[in-house]
């Protein structure tokens, strides 16, 4: 839903916005808005062992997640998607449903890829404002925002330039499912050179604002009286993330696992949703602490998946 552009500073939005909601600006983070949705840590259930009870969990008060780039936008479009299937996951949408999304832009769009209200900016402290859902509309009530401008102009900004050619494969990603999962068996070479570069850290898979595969843990505190249920994030690059009760490791090898982490975002993530899970925001490229660049992978194998296939 769109309704005539309104345009506003951005430091007054800003303090405004403060003054009336719990504002979480994710501008400097690091680690992607999922934290807020999906935290590294998230207690499932409290149990009471005396009362024999659950006990309930603290409600979640609304807050709103300010400043995400177009990319985190789409990530949590598509991270909506994940959670909600096979079943829609509670703990995920018991803080999404409290969420109002505001992304901020220098780039250009057709259509917004999420988010309740983008800003669009205009000149270093000029934005305008585009409602996306009923909640932005509402959002822009409340705040009493300015009368609307009669155009937007052009943004006068180039185009964010992370990762340009994963961003181009992206747009073929049957293409990029096919290669992926040519290579394991095609194009070994690769998967041994990245084994012996990856030191199996699971960073990546942490700053991704689209992985999101986690842990389950069971704890009791030391006088026996209260246990608890965790959801913990993991990595599929991690050693334990495929061993089984009674011992068995599906993915014994680094290879395999990190060979995993691109068949998943890259191949079965396609079957299983028509796309990959991966916007091409650039964060496994710049936290990995073995360099490794994921774009210049994923061109090699390409480029050598076209050549064998070639008719
Ligand atoms: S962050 Fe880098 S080193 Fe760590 S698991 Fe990912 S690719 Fe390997
Ligand atoms: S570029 Fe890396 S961190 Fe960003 S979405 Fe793709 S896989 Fe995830």
């Amino acid at each position: 839903m769109t309704t005539a552009p309104l345009q506003i500073n951005l430091n007054g939005f800003l303090n405004e916005l403060k003054k009336k909601f719990v504002v979480i600006d994710c501008r400097k983070n690091i680690l992607a808005p999922k934290q807020y949705l999906f935290p590294a840590q998230e207690t499932a259930f409290n149990f009471d062992i005396k009362k024999s009870r659950l006990k309930t969990l603290p409600p979640i008060k609304p807050f709103i997640l300010f400043g995400l780039p177009l990319r985190d936008l789409e990530a949590i479009t598509r991270l909506d998607e994940i959670m909600s299937r096979p079943n829609k996951n509670y703990y995920y949408f018991r803080r999404r449903s409290k969420t109002t999304i505001i992304g901020l832009t220098d780039e250009q769009f057709n259509i917004p890829p999420g988010g309740d209200l983008i800003l669009q900016k205009l000149s270093p402290k000029d934005f305008a404002v585009m409602p996306v859902t009923a909640k932005g509309t509402v959002l822009i009530k409340k705040m009493a925002l300015a009368r609307p401008s009669k155009n937007i102009p052009a943004s006068q900004y180039a185009e964010n330039k992370t990762m340009p050619k994963l961003r181009l494969l992206l747009q073929d990603a049957e293409m990029l499912k096919d290669a992926v999962a040519w290579s394991w068996k095609n194009y070994p070479q690769i998967w041994d050179e990245l084994a012996k570069i990856c030191l199996g850290c699971g960073i990546c898979a942490y700053v991704c604002p689209l992985c999101h595969c986690f842990s389950t843990e069971d704890s009791m505190d030391i006088a026996g009286k209260s246990c608890k249920r965790c959801q913990n994030w993991a990595a599929c690059t991690l050693p334990e993330f495929s061993r089984v009760a009674g011992g068995h490791n599906f993915h014994k090898t680094l290879k395999e696992r990190y060979y995993n982490w691109f068949y998943h975002k890259f191949a079965r993530s396609y079957e299983e949703f028509g796309e990959p899970q991966c916007v091409a925001c650039g964060r496994c490229q710049a936290a990995c602490p073995a360099r490794i660049d994921i774009e210049k992978i994923l061109i090699n194998i390409t480029q050598k998946y076209k050549i064998a296939n070639r008719a």
